[in-house]
């Protein structure tokens, strides 16, 4: 696998000494970090010196390292390519603003495979009724049920990478609300946080 992403038996990833036991075989000298703000800029990074990139929730590159985004209910985001890898972070915020957009603009083709990873599934992200003109177009991604309106993040985001061109993605069903062995932030109404890291090549040491 060139992707992962810890659990709640890791431990909060808002800690450095969980974080380089997690890693295990990947020297933490070799993982590009961002610092998240829930918006839409992906910078494209060339050097592990560039850690942690300020203000951006996605990061691709060309290079021999490894990139990694925390989340928490938001959704992590494997972009796999030939001579190329990102990870993004993405919560509505991120959505609405154009995330995705902007990560297949930076993106050298789309000839890539896509994985959506566990995140706050529509069973559990209720949304107020202005969410209808924030995704305007994506009114498939709606559910109306008796006690509300429930929006289906994970596939805002997939349609909108095939829009992009995107053929390959897929997306893991595991709701963190749901599935207590993830962190959720919407459940634990803590700042536990998951690490989502994105490799190089297909000999990670982390299964
Ligand atoms: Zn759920």
């Amino acid at each position: 696998m060139r992707f992962f992403l810890s659990e709640k038996a890791d431990g909060s990833m808002s800690s450095e000494k969980n974080i380089e036991s997690f890693l295990r075989g990947i020297s933490v000298d070799n993982l590009v970090r961002a610092g998240l703000i829930h918006g839409n800029k992906v910078k494209m990074v060339d050097s592990v010196e560039e850690s942690p990139v300020q203000g951006a929730d996605g990061l691709i590159t060309m290079e021999n390292i490894y990139l990694g985004v925390t989340v928490a209910d938001c959704l992590p985001i494997f972009i796999m390519g030939d001579g190329f890898h990102g990870v993004l972070h993405a919560g509505w915020r991120g959505l609405h603003s154009g995330i995705i957009e902007e990560s297949i603009k930076k993106m050298p083709n789309t000839k890539c495979s896509i994985h959506i990873g566990p995140a706050i599934g529509e069973c559990h992200f209720e949304v107020s009724n202005d969410f209808k003109d924030k995704f305007k177009g994506y009114e498939d991604c709606f559910d109306q049920r008796r006690e509300g309106l429930f929006l289906n993040l994970k596939k805002v985001a997939e349609t909108k990478f095939r829009e992009g061109g995107v053929k390959k993605v897929s997306t893991s069903q595991e709701c963190t609300f749901c599935n207590h062995n993830f962190f959720s932030y919407r459940r634990d109404k803590k700042k536990n946080i998951m690490l989502a890291i994105v490799g190089p090549a297909d000999n990670n040491p982390i299964k």
